[in-house]
């Protein structure tokens, strides 16, 4: 237990809480995180790192790094927010913030600092003159940008020996799950625009493609493998009179499957859906790859180090207040969502023989760390990250802590309303300590980063990392769909 090196966290705990309510006062979504950057670099250059910025040829990415020589292990830290999921903070009911359409409905307020608090935790032990380089990467774009992916592209993470983060949740655990590889794709369809009663039969439509098209992956769906998921949003319905044939159309769909083989299979018999829809319509249609990232490959030797360290690292005390506070966040859930869920936990309870699941209810706050059982196969989460992509460049392994109530489910207003609260602020510094501790463990165990290596090594055969398109630039999200 590395207490002396851990208590700077606690020492700088009003810093780096205000730090963290600043991101989330500045929600900027995927690409546009300027604000974010210079907030996290000013603090970050204060402290005595050596910042690079931008980095990797991303605009809001940068580094921050202290050290020297071997090991060098990486901290990587997100400070993007979802666009129209402004919510007022420490509020029990859903209202919108004047003024502000953005909103921190992932806490990446919070995991950009909790990065940054493990950072100053390592830059501390280092500090007596240790062998061994720290690297802070600020990687922007997670939600529907992959970011990481952006940067991996460059080879950021290649010689790294490793690299660690975390997630706010509402559990403390070492994550196991492996994500969806994912694929997101721009289709634009021509056509020609006419009078739709004057003289319709010189018009042909792109709306009617881009509909067309979606029924066609609509029926895709009942032939592809169980774990793949095609999702679809009309970004340009082509204008807003119905009077006229729209000419232009775009539609972007996110294509996700295990395995990154699996996507670019999918992702073929997609375009051929368009062009057979453009066939059909007579109009023409272009697609253009947005981003995409890859699966998550586990690291058990990272994941043990992690749990070491959960076990060493004092868990937060919570206050009767926060605990009640939690319990009323929880109420605030649908009587559907509330449903799914206690469904779900009844599921896990009978599936997971361990006694602290077994105690799990719908109104607790989790305050333990969940058991960590080695899975040969590793649970499939339902989503995608793009800490896959980095997980292909050298071992990777994360947690999560205990951040909100239970129920506050995922991107929803409950979860941007507790995003400055106590709570989160605890769980932030309390992710800041499990880290910086595996990392200084690490840092003095040779033996163990030789093993996750060779795990890594052995997963990695045959495996081929595929990076996104040279050609493909970051493009913010609320471009998208104003291309023509
Ligand atoms: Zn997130």
């Amino acid at each position: 237990m590395y207490r002396d090196f851990l208590d700077i966290i606690e020492q700088k705990s009003k810093e780096l809480d205000d730090l963290s309510d600043q991101i989330w006062d500045h929600p900027e979504t995927a690409f546009s995180e300027t604000e974010s950057v210079k907030i996290l670099i000013d603090f970050l250059c204060k402290e005595g790192f050596e910042v690079t910025s931008p980095a990797y040829g991303v605009e809001t990415a940068f580094t921050a790094k202290y050290g020297n020589g071997k090991p060098v292990i990486g901290i990587l830290g997100e400070y993007d927010a979802l666009a129209e999921l402004s919510q007022k903070s420490d509020c029990l009911w859903k209202e919108k913030v004047e003024g502000l359409s953005n909103g921190h409905g992932c806490g990446h307020n919070l995991l950009g600092v909790g990065g940054i608090a493990a950072a100053l935790a390592v830059k501390k032990y280092l500090e007596s003159g240790a062998p061994g380089t720290i690297i802070y990467y600020g990687c922007p774009g997670e939600e529907g940008g992959s970011g990481k992916a952006f940067m991996a592209r460059e080879g950021a993470f290649l010689d790294l020996d490793l690299a660690l983060s975390w997630h706010p949740a509402e559990v403390n655990e070492v994550i196991q799950d492996t994500s969806l590889a994912n694929i997101q794709v721009l289709y634009k369809f021509s056509g020609v625009s006419a009078h739709a009663a004057g003289n319709p039969q010189n018009g042909r439509s792109a709306l009617d493609a881009v509909e067309l098209m979606n029924v066609g992956c609509n029926f895709l769906r009942e032939h592809i493998i169980d774990q793949a998921r095609i999702h679809y949003a009309i970004v340009n319905s082509g204008g807003f009179s119905p009077n006229v044939v729209q000419s232009y159309g775009e539609v972007l769909y996110l294509i996700r499957a295990p395995k990154v083989k699996q996507v670019q299979e999918l992702l073929e018999r997609v375009n051929k859906i368009a062009q057979g829809m453009a066939l059909a319509t007579e109009t023409k249609v272009e697609y253009e790859i947005i981003k995409s990232c890859s699966n998550l490959i586990p690291n058990h030797v990272l994941e043990a180090s992690l749990l070491r360290s959960f076990q060493k690292v004092p868990m937060p005390v919570y206050t009767k207040e926060e605990r009640e506070l939690a319990r009323k966040y929880t109420l605030t859930a649908s009587r559907t969502e509330r449903a799914v869920l206690e469904t779900h936990i009844s599921r896990m309870n009978q599936q997971e023989n361990s006694q602290f699941l077994q105690q799990r209810k719908l109104d607790d706050f989790y305050d333990f760390v969940i058991p960590y059982e080695k899975k040969l196969t590793p649970p499939l989460m339902g989503g995608s990250t793009d800490v896959g992509d980095v997980s292909w460049q050298c071992p990777t392994a994360q947690i999560e802590t205990s951040t909100w109530a239970p129920n506050s489910g995922g991107h929803s207003w409950q979860i941007v309303s507790q995003g400055k609260g106590s709570m989160a602020h605890k769980a932030m510094r309390y992710a800041g300590k499990v880290l910086a501790e595996t990392i200084i463990y690490l840092l003095t165990s040779p033996d163990v980063i030789k093993q996750a290596k060779e795990e890594y090594k052995e997963r990695m055969q045959g495996e081929v990392y595929m990076p996104i398109p040279k050609e493909i630039k970051p493009r913010p999200i609320e471009e998208l769909g104003r291309s023509k």
